[in-house]
């Protein structure tokens, strides 16, 4: 079984999308219409700077774009590139593009068991363009050709009367209720959840769909991590066009892996840092083990269905892959190293002092 190495979400800035979901972080920015970008490096050069040697063996790659990731023209041949070099890819789509969704499955076989889209179901806006019947074609499509998937609603308000109907029509067409995620409001700086419900409402209304996805991630949503962080290390974010690797959401860029493949990369961990208010991704990040002391069910069980007819969301490959943690899989530091990370802005310029004085 392929060990996971490490978790890297594949940042594309990109903010065109197919919909305008009322409660997308898009259109709250109103950054829809920029134009489509231009990728300046071949997907081999992109294999070459994220290849296995270079990260140490196995990662997972999560693609995610600010609109709709599949828009960005080349994407499917970068993760066949990706897939090639031994990594499993996971891609967040609407599934609305159905000719790059026929890219994916034209993928070989063996590529496929290692691919898994996160379907996001904006079951209002799919209504409201009449596209409901297509995002379940491309879901099903991705099913039958041995692709692993989830289907994620994103709560919102507006959606609450609407909410059975939803479910009941993924029952129809896949078998299974979707997952529920726990949107984030971005006016406010400590990232609440987006609704104008109390919170024991929004867990009565969101909770009773049986989502091991949503009952994780709203119990954790504004509890700040206070423990060892191994995000900058285990886990890292990139910029797809750029190259430019940050050790969190929102952290700044610590190295460019573009500007010389033969420059190993330097981890930093984050320690007990963490720059935001609560982990929000937590249902991504702590569910692989990015901070290990962490109590959570895994990555696949936040994401899998049972369909009636005994088959899985998830495939078996990507099953084991992304159940596995982080914290299994990686060396954890000694005491006084973490020590160290933990102050190293006092710590470092008395070290910088004393190499100085009495050399290394
Ligand atoms: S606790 Fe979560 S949000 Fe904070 S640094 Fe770690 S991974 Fe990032």
């Amino acid at each position: 079984m392929d060990k996971l190495k490490r978790f890297i979400n594949v940042h594309v800035s990109m903010s065109n999308c197919t919909l305008r979901c009322h409660y997308c972080y898009v259109t709250l920015h109103q950054t829809f219409g920029h134009p489509i970008p231009k990728l300046e490096h071949s997907p081999e050069f992109i294999r070459q700077a994220l290849s296995k040697e270079r990260l140490g063996g196995c990662c997972h790659l999560n693609f995610c774009a600010d609109g709709e990731t599949l828009l960005l023209p080349g994407l499917v041949d970068i993760v066949e590139q990706l897939l090639l070099e031994g990594h499993y890819i996971s891609i967040v789509s609407n599934c609305t593009l159905s000719n790059r969704i026929d890219e994916l499955i034209a993928l070989p076989e063996n590529l496929r068991k290692h691919l898994f889209v996160k379907a996001s179901y904006h079951y209002l806006e799919l209504k409201r363009l009449g596209l409901l019947d297509s995002f379940f074609d491309q879901v099903c499509k991705l099913h039958n050709a041995g692709v692993s998937l989830v289907i994620e609603i994103t709560p919102s308000d507006e959606l609450i009367p609407f909410a059975d109907e939803a479910v009941e029509l993924c029952r129809k067409k896949m078998g299974a209720a979707p997952h529920f995620t726990v949107a984030r409001n971005e006016h406010f700086d400590h990232l609440p959840i987006l609704t104008s419900l109390p919170r024991d409402e929004y867990r009565r209304v969101w909770g009773k769909y049986d989502s091991v996805m949503f009952d994780y991630k709203e119990s954790i949503f504004g509890r700040p991590i206070k423990k060892f962080c191994y995000a900058g290390e285990w886990f890292l974010c990139l910029d797809l066009l750029s190259g430019e690797l940050s050790q969190c959401y929102g952290t700044p860029s610590f190295q460019n892996i573009y500007s010389n493949l033969e420059e190993p990369i330097h981890y930093r961990p984050i320690g007990i840092h963490c720059p935001e208010s609560h982990c929000y991704n937590g249902h991504a990040l702590l569910t692989q083990g990015v901070v290990p002391g962490e109590e959570s069910p895994t990555y696949a069980a936040t994401r899998d269905r049972t369909m009636p007819n005994g088959e899985h969301w998830l495939y078996p490959e990507i099953m084991s892959f992304l159940s596995q943690r982080l914290y299994e899989n990686n060396p954890q530091y000694p005491w006084y190293k973490k020590f160290y990370i933990n102050h190293k802005a006092t710590l470092k310029p008395i070290k910088n002092r004393l190499f100085r004085l009495f050399g290394k």
